[in-house]
C-alpha cells in the first residue's frame, strides 16, 4: 500500500482529510500511527498522527492547525508537511531522523467549524458551539441568500448609508464624505436576512458561533468579548481545546511546537504581555530559534507583545502556543501563513492595526486585489425582507483570508519550511563510553552525555522551573562497584540556549555545559546503561568491560 503525496494544488474537505491520513498510516505502519482523540458535536474524528520509529523515547516536535475555521491554508499546510515527512520516509536521511526524532500532527483541531466553512455556511470563528444563553441575536444574519455557496455583500440604496458609488473603487463602493450626493448613498452588508426583524430596523446581529478556541486555554483566562467572539465559559469548556490538550500533556517529549493559523505572512513569538510568565533567557531563545526558522521564506518575526496586541493594554488571554509555552515550557509559536497585503502590493508594518484601526488605503487595495482574483458582479435580487437588494463581490475565504488556489502550494511549501527549520532544534544526545584499568582488576566506566541540538535537554528553563522536564539520569545493571547505581547530571545546555547574547568579544562559554558525566568502579562484565536524558530522549548503551 502506499499514499498519494499531498501537493498543494488544492483546499480538501474535512473527510477527505482524514482518509488521506488514515491512507498514510496504512503505508508506512512502522513509522506512522494514527489516533482519533475524541469526537465532536457533529460527530467529526479528532484525529492525532504520530510519525516516528520510537516516540516515546525521542524528542518531539508537536504541528497543529484549524483552531480556526475560516484558516484552511494552516491545515493543508499540516497535510502538506505530513506528506512531505511520508515521502522522506524512503529515504535513508529520513529513515534516520525519525528513527531518533518523532512529529505528532493534529491537522485540524475544529472540524466542525472548517467543514461548515467548506460548504459555504455563515462565518464562524472556530466550532458550531451555539450562542451563550444570554446573547440576543437580533438583526442581520450573514447566510448565503442566493444559494452560489458564497455568502457574499449585500448593497441596497438608502440615503444614510455610509457608502457612497465610486467606478473606480473595488466593488463599485467607496466609504461616503460630507460632499457625496445622499441619491448615490448606500448600505453594505454581508449577504444576509434579518433575524426577528421588527420590519423597520438596520442592524448587525451578534455572530452565531462567536466562540474563539484559542481564547480557551488555561492560561491567564478569563471571560473574553471582542468583535462577537468569545473564550468560552471557562478555560477548556470546549471539547475541541480540552482534545488537544490532553492530547499534548500526554507526550512528554514535545520541546517544540507549532500552531498553523492565517494571515499575515509572520510567526508570533513571545512575549504576549510586558509582565510575562516566561524569563528573559526563554523569551530570548524563542525569538532567536524564530528568527532562524523564518530563514528561507518571505516570513517575519512579530512579538505578539507589543507588536501584534490589538489593544496594548489588555492582556492577549487564553491562547494556544502562550499556554504551551508559559504552562508548560514548550517553545510554541503561532505561523500566520498566507500575506495578502504584499500579494496586494502593500508593505505593511504594523498588522494589528489594520484589525483596530484600518487604514482605508490598505483595505482599498487588498479589495481591488481580491476582486482582480474572483469577483461577481452586482446583481439584482429580490430580498424577502428588503425587497430589491444587489448582491455580489469577491471570494473572501479565497483572497483574503487563505491565498487562491493557485497561490497554496506555495503557502504550502512556506509552513513547511518553518516547521523544518523548528524541527532541526531538537535537542540530540549523544553518547560515548570509556573504561579505564584501575588496580586489581577494577576499571573506570564512565559514560558521557552530549547535547548536539540547539535547544536544551528541558528545552527551555520554564520546564525545569515547573518540574515537567527532568535532568539526564543514568543507570547501570548490574552494579557491583562501591558508587550509586543511579547518576544523575545536569540539564545539558543547547548550542542555541545563550545564543542571543553571544558576542565573540566578550567571549564565554556559559554558566552551563552540553556535556555531562557519569562514572562507576566496575569489575569485568557486561553492563546495560540506561540514559534518560528526559524530553531529549532516552535508551540504553551495552558495555563490555574487559
Ligand atoms: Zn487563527
Amino acid at each position: 500500500m502506499t499514499f498519494t503525496p499531498y501537493s498543494g494544488d488544492r483546499y480538501w474537505d474535512y473527510p477527505e482529510i482524514v482518509s488521506w491520513c488514515y491512507d498514510l498510516a496504512k503505508a508506512l505502519p512502522e513509522w506512522i500511527s494514527i489516533k482519533e482523540l475524541g469526537r465532536t458535536a457533529n460527530d467529526n474524528p479528532i484525529v492525532l498522527i504520530i510519525i516516528g520509529k520510537d516516540p516515546d523515547h525521542t524528542p518531539m516536535f508537536w504541528l497543529d492547525a484549524g483552531t480556526h475555521a475560516s484558516e484552511w491554508t494552516g491545515v493543508m499546510a499540516a497535510i502538506f508537511s505530513l506528506s512531505a515527512w511520508g515521502e522522506t520516509l524512503h529515504t535513508p536521511e529520513g529513515q534516520s531522523w525519525f528513527s531518533n526524532n518523532s512529529i505528532a500532527v493534529l491537522p485540524c483541531i475544529s472540524p466542525d467549524g472548517y467543514q461548515h466553512l467548506r460548504e459555504g455556511g455563515h462565518f464562524v470563528r472556530s466550532s458550531l458551539r451555539p450562542p451563550l444563553s444570554g446573547t440576543e441575536r437580533i438583526g442581520l444574519d450573514a447566510q448565503d441568500i442566493t444559494g452560489d455557496g458564497h455568502i457574499r455583500w449585500m448593497r441596497w440604496k438608502h440615503p444614510a448609508g455610509p457608502y457612497c458609488l465610486d467606478p473606480n473603487a473595488a466593488m463599485g463602493l467607496r466609504k461616503r464624505t460630507l460632499h457625496d450626493d445622499p441619491e448615490n448613498a448606500f448600505f453594505l452588508s454581508m449577504e444576509g436576512v434579518f433575524l426577528e426583524w421588527d420590519g423597520a430596523s438596520w442592524k448587525q446581529a451578534a455572530l452565531k458561533h462567536g466562540i474563539d478556541l484559542n481564547r480557551n486555554f488555561p492560561v491567564h483566562w478569563k471571560p473574553f468579548s471582542m468583535f462577537g467572539m468569545d473564550a468560552g465559559m471557562y478555560p477548556l469548556s470546549e471539547s475541541e481545546s480540552r482534545i488537544a490538550t490532553e492530547a499534548i500533556t500526554q507526550l512528554p517529549q514535545v520541546c517544540a511546537a507549532l500552531s498553523n493559523h492565517t494571515y499575515t505572512g509572520a510567526l508570533l513569538t513571545q512575549p504576549y504581555h510586558p509582565d510575562p510568565d516566561l524569563g528573559d533567557v526563554d523569551i530570548q531563545l524563542m525569538e532567536e530559534l524564530a528568527e532562524q526558522s523564518v530563514s528561507g521564506t518571505d516570513y517575519r518575526v512579530i512579538k505578539v507583545y507589543p507588536d501584534f496586541a490589538y489593544d496594548p493594554k489588555k492582556r492577549i488571554i487564553g491562547v494556544w502556543a502562550d499556554f504551551l509555552s508559559s504552562n508548560l515550557g514548550i517553545p510554541a509559536y503561532t505561523l500566520e501563513l498566507w500575506n495578502p497585503f504584499s500579494w496586494a502590493g502593500i508593505e505593511m508594518t504594523d498588522p494589528a492595526s489594520f484589525f483596530g484601526h484600518p487604514d482605508p488605503k490598505i483595505i482599498a487595495a487588498m479589495m481591488t486585489k481580491a476582486c482582480q482574483e474572483e469577483c461577481k458582479e452586482w446583481e439584482m435580487i429580490t430580498h424577502p425582507q428588503l425587497g430589491s437588494v444587489e448582491v455580489g463581490g469577491f471570494t473572501y475565504l479565497t483572497t483574503i483570508r487563505n491565498p487562491p488556489e493557485q497561490l497554496l502550494r506555495e503557502e504550502c511549501r512556506k509552513g513547511l519550511q518553518i516547521a523544518n527549520n523548528i524541527r532541526s532544534a531538537l535537542p540530540k544526545i549523544t553518547i560515548q563510553t570509556e573504561t579505564t584499568a584501575l588496580e586489581n582488576g577494577w576499571y573506570t566506566l564512565s559514560i558521557i552525555l552530549e547535547n548536539h541540538g540547539f535547544l536544551s535537554t528541558t528545552s527551555t528553563l520554564r520546564a525545569e522551573q515547573l518540574q515537567l522536564a527532568k535532568s539526564p539520569t543514568l543507570t547501570i545493571v548490574p552494579n557491583q562497584g562501591p558508587s550509586p547505581t543511579t547518576q544523575r547530571m545536569d540539564v545539558l545546555e543547547g548550542w542555541g540556549t545563550g545564543l542571543y547574547k553571544q558576542n565573540p568579544i566578550y567571549a564565554s562559554i556559559g554558566g552551563r555545559s552540553c556535556r555531562g558525566i557519569g562514572s562507576w568502579v566496575v569489575q569485568k562484565g557486561k553492563y546495560t546503561i540506561s540514559w534518560d536524558a528526559g524530553r531529549a530522549g532516552s535508551g540504553t548503551v551495552e558495555v563490555l568491560v574487559s
